[in-house]
């Protein structure tokens, strides 16, 4: 299909359909999802989703962390897949759509294309990704992140439940899968990621389809002031080292920082430790913790220089440790593009967004070209059981996709060069 976008429509009703069949598994009185991963309900899911797509004439597989494939072959079975998904298992007091939502779209695009006897040229895959949320097993992202990389499998397999201790590969195992493929190491032409946006942004625009560029990058910090503990009383105010207060113009700096580079950045100090912790007592020494969350890197520098400036002007030593980072992840440009194409093509409203919340997608742009798209969910609000989004905002997200991996997936060649990092 020469020269621009075939422009087809998914089944809206069908994918609701799926959707609300899919959260019975594990559904709370409340209206949401319990379906932690690796339990006897994901599971379940599993099992649904595997007899759904072989249903759909796909061929499936199961890697060894449990990530599901399943492919729908292509005209030319020496490319490489076309995939989209996302995960199957939730949080305690999840809702219907975190997840679900991308590998139900995944399955209805391949329905929709099965439908109009339509053959692409790269095979498309549908997955579903093992342990996205970390609730049960820490960290989040397992699946996806042992086929990217960044976890090796022992690793991975090893992570234990947080309250009962039994391991995530045990888990796969007694549930049936721990499959039998290798993990990774298979090139992936390209991966999209349709999902609730789990924020406000689009709701409040009134727009259908965010057209993600990339993910956040985080920071987390420890810093420790240091000044020195005197007497409430005879101690006169011009001769105090008090760590506190150093403690707190940080705190509001960094609170600062987070709003001047506003909507995007997010900067939080959730941990404070006073020392000695005594009113009668000049703090000697506080401990805080920042989560400091930005796309573009080198505003998460500022907090360390206004950390400085703000100890130095009282007399006070500020240790700064970067605890943690992940660093902001941009989208890869062609895919990028393939999404925002296929919204204008369908005429849907739509703008550019940045996630804020870490995703399979995220670490999949570590090994293949990759991007999201999001559509808006009720009130922004997600990681709860009243979580709720419209059908038809649903059905768009599902075109764009459909569209957009039609895109890749009858490209003439592979996309081109592209490292995470924004070198070329
Ligand atoms: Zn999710």
């Amino acid at each position: 299909m020469p020269g621009g976008m075939p422009n087809l429509q998914v089944n809206g009703e069908r994918l609701w359909a799926s959707l609300m069949e899919l959260a019975q598994i594990g559904a709370t009185p409340k209206g949401g999802v319990c379906r932690l991963a690796a339990s006897d309900l994901d599971g379940q899911a599993r099992r649904l989703f595997i007899r759904w797509c072989e249903e759909a004439g796909c061929t499936v597989r199961v890697d060894k962390i449990g990530n599901i494939f399943a492919r729908r072959p292509g005209r030319d079975p020496h490319l490489a897949p076309v995939m989209t998904g996302s995960h199957l298992d939730t949080q305690p007091t999840g809702g219907k759509f975190d997840g679900a939502y991308g590998v139900m779209a995944g399955l209805e695009l391949v329905r929709t294309l099965n439908d109009l006897g339509y053959e692409t040229t790269a095979p498309i895959e549908i997955v579903a990704w093992t342990n996205e949320e970390g609730s049960r097993f820490s960290p989040a992202m397992v699946g996806s992140g042992v086929f990217a990389g960044v976890f090796d499998l022992a690793e991975g397999l090893a992570r234990p439940d947080n309250l009962t201790g039994v391991t995530l590969g045990a888990e796969l195992e007694r549930i049936g899968f721990a499959g039998p493929e290798p993990v990774g190491g298979c090139p992936v032409a390209a991966y999209f990621e349709a999902h609730i946006e789990q924020g406000p942004i689009l709701e409040a625009a009134g727009k259908p389809i965010g057209v993600v560029t990339g993910a956040q990058g985080q920071r987390w910090y420890e810093i420790t002031v240091t000044g020195q503990e005197a007497h409430a009383g005879p101690t006169p105010m011009p001769r105090r080292r008090d760590a506190l207060v150093g403690a707190a113009r940080m705190i509001d700096a960094v609170n600062r920082i987070g709003h001047a580079y506003a909507p995007y950045a997010c900067a939080t100090v959730g941990f404070v430790r006073v020392s000695p912790n005594s009113r009668n007592t000049i703090p000697g020494q506080v401990f805080f913790t920042v989560d400091f969350r930005h796309p573009y890197d080198p505003v998460l520098s500022h907090l360390r220089q206004a950390c400085q400036e703000a100890a130095s002007a009282i007399g006070l030593e500020a240790e700064v440790k970067e605890f943690w980072y992940f660093p902001p992840t941009p989208f890869h440009p062609d895919l990028v593009a393939a999404v925002r194409n296929a919204a204008g093509a369908q005429g849907y409203a739509h703008q550019d967004i940045i996630s804020g919340a870490g995703h399979d997608a995220v670490y999949m742009a570590r090994v293949a070209p990759s991007a999201m798209v999001f559509v808006p969910c009720i009130g922004g609000i997600s990681h709860n059981e009243i979580e709720d989004a419209k059908p038809e905002d649903l059905t768009a997200g599902c075109n764009v996709l459909l569209n957009a991996a039609l895109d890749r997936a009858n490209a003439a060649g592979p996309p081109s060069t592209f490292k995470p990092d924004g070198s070329r």
